[in-house]
């Protein structure tokens, strides 16, 4: 599964839901941009969130873990009392460490001289204190999140923590974090288990995976648990740092994706639902396109169906209409109307669908219906001789579905599937015929869903 989630990465579309490797799309907006010029440096007030502005993780929790030129101010700029009012005893030392990450990364083989020069100017800025004087700088608090930028050179506007190379500084850096090492300080190298190249291992993988509750590791073990492992020793995922980090994130961008989600069972207790048992189950699932496409329109399953069905449907309005993978996933609907799909979701972020039965939909006049998705499949399925090129005639690509269930602080695989297409489809479209009714007059056949 984590070798199927890693290989998703690559995937054109999907890729732009992602966050750089080693970033993370914190919800925090960086509030402060420091500007810095040649003499002098001023702070200017922003409010840059969401996925363009992802920054630097390591997961940290009570060490102290610097981020290369972004981070909270109480690292950025030494700055201790926070919004509160309270006082952050380790601003000092936060700080210092922030510094000695930029004296670092001044050596690293990353950076070309135009960064370093910037980093300089960094260093010069918050180490000579060019800020203390600003205007705004009492308004500064400790968690405020601080990106960098100059404004000359041939550097200038730019978020110095996204440069590419910066980000590769952090790749390396944070790989060595996290890495296991030996008696000797030395990190250990091993084979990945997914990519297969031998390369220092890591003993945790920073960015948590959130399925229904609080974020949690993808991976995890317990010591001796995986004996077959590839060195000898103990404490290591058996993963290089891009591909744990790569799989973690493709897997919270599916499972924000509604597209891509489904809770299968929620564990309640009247209407308590209880978070944390392995009773719960969420389905993640995506199709993995095979061969290369020519064009976008190859894949334009929605012109096909547009082409040769519906009445006189436009292309865009049968694309908008209609989601291939969406509808393999309501095959997983639970069978009775307004269960699961309801409330099970109530306090998470992706909010699918319309909301039955919940106390807000009670009393709001009713929604629409959802479209009968089912039964667009069946017609997708038996659609012939369609002049375009056929969804289902793609080489390789694969379904992939994935169960999960949360299992204190960790995620619980439970089952895995994962095969072509093309073998899948005429399961698929047994099961539709199976659930089909023709009525006694003949007239046209109805799917029996959960959404009838
Ligand atoms: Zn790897």
């Amino acid at each position: 599964m984590l070798d199927a989630l890693v290989k998703h990465a690559r995937d054109e579309e999907f890729s732009k839901s992602l966050p750089p490797t080693g970033f993370y799309n914190y919800s925090q907006p960086i509030r402060w941009v420091v500007q810095i010029s040649e003499r002098g440096a001023r702070l200017e007030e922003a409010d840059l969130s969401g996925l363009l502005f992802a920054r630097p993780y390591t997961g940290r929790t009570s060490g102290i873990d610097p981020h290369p030129l972004a981070d909270e101010a109480c690292y950025a700029l030494g700055v201790s009392v926070d919004d509160k009012g309270k006082v952050d005893d380790r601003a000092a030392e936060k700080h210092a460490k922030f510094l000695a990450l930029l004296d670092k990364m001044e050596d690293a083989p990353q950076l070309d001289a135009d960064i370093r020069q910037a980093i300089a100017q960094v260093k010069k800025a918050v180490a000579g204190e060019w800020l203390v004087d600003d205007a705004r700088w009492a308004e500064v608090k400790s968690k405020d999140w601080v990106a960098f930028q100059v404004q000359s050179g041939p550097l200038a506007g730019k978020k110095l923590f996204q440069l590419p190379a910066v980000q590769a500084f952090w790749v390396a850096e944070a790989q060595e974090r996290i890495a296991v090492r030996d008696d000797k300080k030395e990190m250990i190298t091993g084979e990945c288990a997914v990519c297969g190249e031998v390369k220092p291992l890591i003993s945790r993988i920073p960015v948590g995976v959130k399925l229904i509750s609080k974020p949690g590791p993808l991976h995890s073990l317990n010591s001796n648990a995986f004996v077959s492992g590839r060195t000898d020793t103990s404490g290591h995922n058996n993963l290089c740092y891009e591909c744990a980090d790569t799989a973690s994130r493709v897997f919270n961008a599916l499972a924000s994706d509604k597209q891509h989600r489904r809770i299968i069972v929620m564990d309640k207790v009247g209407k308590q639902v209880k978070l944390d048992t392995l009773r719960n189950q969420v389905a993640l699932f995506w199709v993995e396109k095979g061969r290369p496409l020519h064009s976008a329109e190859d894949f334009s399953f929605q012109s096909a169906l547009g082409n040769s069905y519906g009445e006189g449907a436009t292309e865009t309005k049968a694309s908008e209409a209609f989601d291939f993978e969406s509808a393999l996933g309501d095959l997983m609907r639970p069978p009775v109307a307004g269960d699961s799909d309801s409330d099970s979701d109530n306090d998470e972020q992706p909010k699918p669908k319309v909301k039955k039965g919940t106390k807000a939909a009670a009393s709001a006049p009713a929604p629409p219906k959802p479209e009968a998705r089912l039964s667009q499949l069946s017609s997708l399925l038996n659609v012939q001789n369609a002049a375009r090129q056929h969804l289902t005639f793609l080489d390789g690509s694969k379904f992939a579905l994935a169960i999960f269930s949360p299992n204190v602080g960790r995620t619980a695989l439970r089952d895995w599937l994962y095969l072509d297409l093309g073998r899948m489809l005429p399961h698929v479209r047994a099961y539709l015929n199976a659930t089909t009714i023709n009525d006694a007059w003949g007239s046209p056949a109805t799917h029996i869903t959960s959404t009838r």
